[in-house]
């Protein structure tokens, strides 16, 4: 079963917004797992320290190597086959793609950082993978990972109710989404366009496509470049 292991000094922070809606109820249902841990009960000291000063001098507070280092080798068994990431604004983008990636996996180990960050030679000793979730600095990596796994577990088998929903949206097809209506059919003014009204399948998805590719060029232009470079 795909099992999510986030290490944080605020387990509390777990499942949190998880506990509720879909992904929670898949939870309660054993669909998937989630634990977290306690980095600061792997500390040794009688005040459980997790921090330290920077070498070097500057601001703030470092995550010590060894405490997480025995936290992660607490969790991660040797035949554990899971990605090991490290929530991070230098790491890697995630994507949609990534995250289709990261379901087909066992699950994730997911070490959140605090303070100014890491001590670098604990994400070189266990390989951990940096993961961004966008150019903007959070205060702590629980909610970067509440985020990576909440778009994880939707896309588990059985988690959503119409398994169709997942494959028409955003990213999918590497472009963002037509816009959706429902009634009433008048709006204050707006009606709904008359193509969804029509019952024509073919019109329907061709209108789809169409608005997804205007949205996506005036939004995203980036997207599209993308799906040249891979020759889509
Ligand atoms: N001093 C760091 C920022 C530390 S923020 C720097 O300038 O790069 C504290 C923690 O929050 C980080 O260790 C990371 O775990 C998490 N975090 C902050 N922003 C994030 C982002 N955009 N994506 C993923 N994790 C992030």
């Amino acid at each position: 079963m795909w099992q999510a292991s986030v290490l944080t000094i605020f387990p509390e922070m777990f499942p949190g917004p998880l506990g509720a809606s879909l992904a929670g109820k898949a939870l309660a249902a054993g669909l998937w797992r989630l634990e977290a841990i306690d980095v600061r009960a792997h500390a040794t000291d009688k005040h459980r320290t997790v921090d330290d000063t920077p070498a070097g001098g500057g601001p703030g507070m470092v995550m010590k190597p060894d405490v997480l280092a025995r936290a992660l080798d607490a969790v991660v068994g040797a035949d554990d086959k899971r990605p090991l990431l490290l929530m991070s604004p230098r790491g890697v983008p995630l994507t949609q793609r990534r995250i289709e990636a990261l379901t087909r996996a066992a699950g994730v180990v997911i070490v959140c950082g605090r303070f100014e960050g890491v001590d670098q030679r604990v994400i070189a000793a266990r390989a951990l993978e940096e993961v961004s979730i966008g150019d903007y600095v959070l205060s702590g990596g629980e909610i970067a990972a509440l985020v990576l796994i909440d778009a994880c577990v939707r896309l588990l088998p059985g988690v959503m109710g119409a398994e169709a929903s997942g494959e028409e949206e955003s990213f999918e097809s590497g472009l963002l989404e037509y816009p959706h209506y429902t009634r009433p059919l008048d709006f204050e003014g707006f009606l709904i366009p008359e193509v969804l009204r029509s019952g024509h399948h073919r019109r329907i998805a061709e209108w789809r496509r169409a608005e997804s590719e205007r949205i996506t060029r005036e939004r995203r232009p980036d997207l599209l470049k993308g799906r040249i470079a891979n020759g889509e």
